[in-house]
């Protein structure tokens, strides 16, 4: 039998192609709805057999290797070793698989006791560990952090110390998940690791419940429940550079999950958000700020005093500047720790008409408006 025809896949099948065309069939094939068919109740448990072995990543590849896979008599005695548990099934939640109607499945896989149908059996077997605690090493998930900033902590970097919620390998069992020493015999399945169980007139080969197909008891690190890692609230200080910008992302090697069996574990992002600044802008490396200038500054031009993020600094404001114009303060911007470069400072020029209360001021721009009498719309009057 091909394990990988009976399953309908390729060879080169992902692990999620092989578990997609396992649902359906077994969905299909399932002896609860197809009560009393023999042939389907074959087909469910070749589907079931060849799933068992392309769900396992260790029996998959000794099953591509030699093109058989037989859980008694393996070279080497099989995978079959002392530590984690061996499922049948590969990691999904059969309640999804088996539900038929309302009320057969709560919430959670479990079933009401004693109904003596198959979902009963399923949940009560399965029900209980959903994840596929896999003997097989696997890189630890990648963790995100957001991180707040205020503006001058961006500008000049900051230290911070987080505080994250990882998965850690268990101190106990290094990782194995195994416990060391106690390791006897299961007594339910005489250390086969299979149960037989009967429902109605079908035999089934199950995984023994009790040692979860390990075949021996008591071998499980209390710890961490055979998971390998733990988790566990860990501080991690994080030097943010200076010119940190607005979704700058800063990578932490090895500060995510822990690996599974050895495996390297994730690593830990931070997303850094900077607070706005109420004057400054940033835009890239560079700071942009809009200053009031009065109608004489403008019209006589002068040197003005402007904030930087280094202090004052003067900037010339020529004759005749108009309203938005924009000025430029070479290299005092953002300093870029990694180009080692400093941005620019833009500052826009908002020209602010003089608020008129005294009778002296009112007689100076009637004067100035008998000077420049000419229409200052003039321009668009001609394009319309
Ligand atoms: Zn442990
Ligand atoms: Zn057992």
């Amino acid at each position: 039998m091909d394990f990988y025809e009976t399953l309908g896949v390729k060879r080169d099948a992902s692990a999620d192609d092989i578990r997609k065309a396992y649902r359906k069939l077994a969905r299909k094939h399932h002896p609860d709805l197809n009560p009393g068919d023999k042939a389907a109740e074959d087909r469910f448990k070749k589907v079931q057999e060849a799933y068992d072995v392309l769900s396992d990543a260790k029996k998959k590849q000794i099953y591509d290797q030699v093109g058989f896979y037989s859980e008694n008599g393996m070279p080497g005695g099989g995978p079959r070793g002392a530590g984690g548990p061996n499922m049948g099934f590969g990691g999904f939640d059969f309640s999804d698989l088996f539900t038929r109607g309302a009320g057969a499945h709560p919430s959670g896989g479990q079933t009401k006791a004693g109904e003596g149908n198959f979902q009963d059996i399923f949940s009560q077997w399965f029900g209980r560990s959903h994840e596929p605690s896999g003997q097989t090493p696997q890189k630890g998930t990648d963790l995100e952090y957001g991180l707040n900033i205020d503006f001058w902590q961006a500008i000049r970097g900051t230290q911070v110390r987080l505080s994250i919620s990882r998965q850690e390998t268990c101190p106990v069992c290094n990782g194995t998940g195994a416990r060391a020493g106690a390791n006897t015999v299961c007594p339910e399945c005489n250390g086969s690791g299979n149960v037989t169980q009967m429902a109605g007139a079908m035999r089934f080969s199950l995984t023994c419940p009790r040692c979860e197909g390990t075949g021996r008891l008591g071998n499980r690190c209390s710890n961490c429940h055979g998971d390998g890692r733990v988790s566990k609230t860990e501080t991690v200080d994080v030097r943010i550079p200076p010119g940190a910008q607005q979704g700058s992302r800063l990578r932490v090697p090895g500060k995510g999950n822990a690996g599974t069996f050895g495996a390297p574990a994730g690593d830990l992002y931070i997303t850094v958000r900077v607070d706005p600044h109420p004057f400054f802008r940033r835009d890239g490396d560079d700071i942009e700020i809009t200053v009031p200038v009065r109608i004489d500054e403008a019209g006589l031009g002068t040197k003005i005093e402007v904030p930087t993020i280094d202090g004052r600094a003067l900037l010339k404001i020529p004759q005749g500047t108009k309203n938005g114009q924009k000025f430029r303060l070479r290299e005092k911007g953002v300093l870029n720790a990694r180009t080692g470069k400093r941005g620019d400072q833009i500052v826009e020029v908002s020209i602010e008409a003089p608020v008129v209360q005294d009778e002296r001021t009112k007689e100076l721009l009637r004067e100035y408006a008998g000077l420049h009498p000419e229409d200052p719309r003039s321009e668009i009057w001609n394009k319309v």
